[in-house]
């Protein structure tokens, strides 16, 4: 029975020990499917990688010119555009740049309930 349940091949990175069918073993393609960025979306990196990145970009708030925190949805929100079909809706043209202050504000505006919500507990 030995070694029958093993791939039958040398894995073909150098230096790697691994054994695979064909090519590179598991580890190698996973080790390879992180390092590549070419491979995965088109935009790359978490969310917050790309928000420090637009932050960076775009530093002040665009309502009061503070310094910007968070990258807003606008005008259309993340779920509008994901509805839409929008291939990446955290592109930076559907961004704009705010600071935390504006960012709950216009949160408030926008997003019926939480506004709401919040008053209903300052009420009570
Ligand atoms: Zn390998
Ligand atoms: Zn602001």
């Amino acid at each position: 029975m030995a070694n029958n349940a093993r791939p039958a091949n040398p894995c073909t990175t150098p230096g790697c020990r691994g054994r695979a069918e064909k090519g590179r073993c598991i580890l190698c393609r996973q080790r390879q499917a992180r390092s590549a960025p070419s491979t995965g979306p088109r935009y790359g990196g978490t969310w917050g990688e790309r928000r420090i990145r637009y932050l960076r970009e775009n530093p002040y708030c665009i309502i009061c010119t503070h310094l910007a925190h968070v990258p807003d949805h606008y005008p259309l929100s993340r779920r509008a555009l994901i509805d839409m079909g929008v291939h990446d809706p955290d592109a930076d043209e559907y961004l704009r740049p705010l600071c935390k202050r504006c960012h709950d504000k216009q949160t408030a505006i926008h997003q019926p309930g939480g506004w709401h919500r919040d008053r209903t507990r300052w009420n009570r």
